[in-house]
């Protein structure tokens, strides 16, 4: 899978993303979309895409809710259905170990790019549009 390097987050970003996690993690509807999401899709999609059929047992943000720009995109990202991904334990510890060393997949590199087209081109629109393109978005 293509990746792009963003480099690993500075202490004090560090520390927001803490507090972010520790928030997200004790409201409810994190733990409703969850659930949702293990009974749509119980098998883990990563292994399944391999070939394998492994029960999943955790739910992942493909896009990190923490790299929103404000309250409103980390709480799109946060609670966007299409932003998880159900994944065993293994498959799970994995994706968040390619986050942490800055190893991104591709989806982040359309995520990005989309973000910075709707910086450059589309600052001036009326109120009432997505906090950013849909995380299916495609150039
Ligand atoms: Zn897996």
């Amino acid at each position: 899978m293509p990746t792009i390097n963003l480099g690993k987050p500075k202490s004090r970003e560090r520390t927001v993303n803490k507090q972010l996690y520790q928030d997200f993690y004790q409201d409810p509807r994190w733990r409703a979309l969850r659930d949702q999401k293990i009974r749509d899709n119980p098998v883990c999609e990563q292994c399944e895409a391999r070939g394998k059929t492994i029960l999943a047992r955790e739910v992942h943000h493909k896009i990190p809710f923490q790299l929103g720009r404000t309250p409103e995109e980390i709480e799109h990202l946060a609670f966007d259905y299409d932003n998880t991904e159900s994944l065993c334990v293994p498959c799970h510890k994995k994706a968040d170990q390619d986050i942490r060393k800055g190893k991104i997949p591709s989806h982040f590199v359309t995520h990005f790019i989309a973000r910075f087209m709707q910086d450059v081109f589309c600052r001036n629109l009326p109120s009432g549009i997505p906090p950013f393109f849909p995380l299916n978005f495609t150039i």
